[in-house]
C-alpha cells in the first residue's frame, strides 16, 4: 500500500500545503524583520509581528541530521525510510523524509533538493532526494553566477 495519512491542515499550514500540492515548497517570512520561520506559525519568533509572507523556496538544501525510525511500523511507509532534518538554502530547516538513497549512502552535509510525490490517496509530500543525481545528470553542474548574494 502507499497511500500517506494526510497532513493536518490548519488555517497557519494551508498556505503551505497549497503550495505543496502546486509543486512549490513555500516558507513564511515575516515581513517586519525578513526572519524565515518554518513549520509555518502566527507570529515571528524574533520580533513578534503577526504579518508575513510565503516565498518561494529553490527546493535545495543540506542534511543536517537524520534518523531511521524503526518502531514502530507506519502505514503506508516502506520497510526503511530516512527522516531528516534538512536545512535550505534560504536558511530555514524544515523535517522531511529522505528518498532516492539508502541510510548507507547518506550523509551529513550531503546535497539535496525537493521532490513532490504523490500518494495514491491523493496526498502531495515534499520529499528530498540526493542533489544532481537523476537520470540526465543537468542539474548541479555549474553554480549560479552572481545570484543570492543581496542582503
Ligand atoms: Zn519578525
Amino acid at each position: 500500500m502507499s497511500g500517506r495519512l494526510a497532513p493536518s491542515m490548519t488555517p497557519d499550514t494551508a498556505f503551505f500545503w497549497e503550495g505543496v500540492r502546486d509543486h512549490r515548497l513555500l516558507i513564511q517570512r515575516c515581513t517586519e524583520c525578513g526572519t524565515l520561520r518554518h513549520p509555518p506559525r502566527p507570529m515571528c519568533p524574533r520580533c513578534t509581528s503577526l504579518s508575513w509572507e510565503a516565498i518561494e523556496a529553490s527546493g535545495r538544501g543540506t542534511v543536517l541530521s537524520f534518523v531511521m525510525p524503526r518502531h514502530p511500523q507506519f502505514p503506508g511507509f516502506d520497510e526503511r525510510f530516512i527522516v531528516a532534518l534538512v536545512e535550505l538554502e534560504e536558511g530555514t530547516r524544515l523535517v522531511s523524509n529522505l528518498v532516492g538513497t539508502t541510510p548507507e549512502e547518506a550523509s551529513i552535509g550531503m546535497a539535496v533538493e525537493v521532490r513532490f510525490e504523490h500518494f495514491d490517496n491523493d496526498v502531495v509530500l515534499p520529499q528530498f532526494v540526493p542533489a544532481g543525481g537523476g537520470p540526465g545528470g543537468a542539474a548541479g553542474a555549474a553554480p549560479d553566477p552572481g545570484t543570492g548574494a543581496d542582503r
